[in-house]
C-alpha cells in the first residue's frame, strides 16, 4: 500500500509553510527509497523540512493540500491503473458520428470459418442482428468448429487454395487460433430468414440465420493475439491500433486486399436492401 507524504515547516512564522500545496507519494523503492516523493521532491530536508507521513494513505488529502500530479501520474502507472483512469476520461464516443473515435468491434469465428473468410467468404452465419456497420474485426476463436471442418463449401475452398483435406484441422498452423486476422466492412445483414426463399445473399449463407454481408476484407500481415469474446465486442483500444497501425501501413485503396490470394471466383455481395 502506498505511503502519502508532505512537508512540514514547524515554526509557526516560517513562510515556507504557505507554500506546502501537495500531498505527495512516497518513494518505496529505488536509490531514494523513502527519502523522496515519485516526483522526486525531496522530503527529508531536516534543516527546516520534515516528512509528515500520512499511513494508510488518506482518500482526501488533507486541509489545504491537494495532491501532488505527477506523484499520482506516477503511482497510477505503477500501479497499472492509467488504462482504467483513460477509459474514465476518454470523451463519449457519440453514436452519430462513425469513424475513428467509436471502439472497434469485432467479432470472434471459429476456425475454420475464419479461415473461411479470409479466403473468400462472404457471409458470416450467425442467428442474431446488429445495427453495427462498417468495420468489424475478424477475431479466429480459439475453438475449432467441427461443421465447419465437415462442410462441403469449406472443403471445396481448401482444396481450390491447393491444400490437401488431411491438412484441414486445428493443428494446422495455418488456421490462427486466438487472434485477430482481418478487418472487415459489415455492408449490411440480411435477415430473411426464410429457407424457402432465395434471398440472394449465395451459397456461403445458411437458410435460417441472418446473413452478414462482409466486403473489403483485409488480412492483417501479423494476426494480433486476444482472447475472444461472444457477441459483438469492443476491441481494447491497445489492440485495435495494433490492427489500425498494420491497416495503415498497407498503401492505398488499390493494396487493401494485397495481403490474401487473388480469388477471381469470389462471389460479389448482393446489395439487397437492409431490414433493419
Ligand atoms: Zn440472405
Amino acid at each position: 500500500m502506498p505511503i502519502a507524504v508532505h512537508r512540514t515547516f514547524r515554526r509557526p512564522g516560517d513562510l515556507r509553510r504557505t507554500r506546502v500545496r501537495y500531498l505527495h507519494v512516497l518513494a518505496e523503492d529505488g536509490p531514494h527509497a523513502r527519502e523522496q516523493a515519485l516526483c522526486r521532491q525531496p522530503m527529508t530536508d531536516t534543516r527546516a523540512s520534515y516528512a509528515t507521513v500520512l499511513d494508510p494513505m488518506p482518500a482526501v488529502p488533507p486541509n489545504g493540500l491537494a495532491w501532488c500530479p505527477p506523484c499520482t501520474g506516477l503511482l497510477a502507472y505503477e500501479l497499472g491503473a492509467l488504462r482504467d483512469i483513460a477509459a474514465t476520461f476518454a470523451p463519449t464516443p457519440s453514436a452519430t458520428t462513425p469513424g475513428r473515435e467509436m471502439p472497434m468491434k469485432a467479432l470472434t469465428v471459429k476456425q475454420p470459418w475464419a479461415w473461411a473468410i479470409m479466403n473468400g467468404k462472404p457471409i458470416e452465419n450467425r442467428g442474431w442482428t446488429t445495427r453495427h456497420r462498417g468495420e468489424l474485426a475478424i477475431h479466429a476463436g480459439k475453438a475449432w468448429a467441427l461443421d465447419g471442418e465437415d462442410s462441403p463449401l469449406v472443403r471445396a475452398a481448401w482444396l481450390a487454395a491447393g491444400h490437401a483435406l488431411t491438412d484441414l484441422n486445428r493443428r494446422n498452423p495455418l488456421f490462427h487460433l486466438g487472434q485477430v486476422v482481418a478487418v472487415a466492412d459489415l455492408t449490411g445483414i440480411c435477415t430473411t430468414r426464410d429457407a424457402r426463399t432465395d434471398c440472394g445473399c449465395g451459397r456461403w449463407a445458411f437458410p435460417g440465420a441472418c446473413h452478414w454481408q462482409l466486403a473489403d476484407l483485409q488480412a492483417l500481415p501479423e494476426p494480433v493475439p486476444h482472447r475472444g469474446a461472444q457477441s459483438l465486442w469492443p476491441l481494447h483500444p491497445e489492440i485495435a491500433g495494433a490492427v489500425r497501425a498494420q491497416l495503415a501501413t498497407q498503401a492505398g485503396p488499390d493494396q487493401r486486399n494485397a495481403g490474401r490470394p487473388a480469388r477471381g471466383d469470389r462471389p460479389s455481395l448482393n446489395p439487397e436492401p437492409e431490414i433493419p
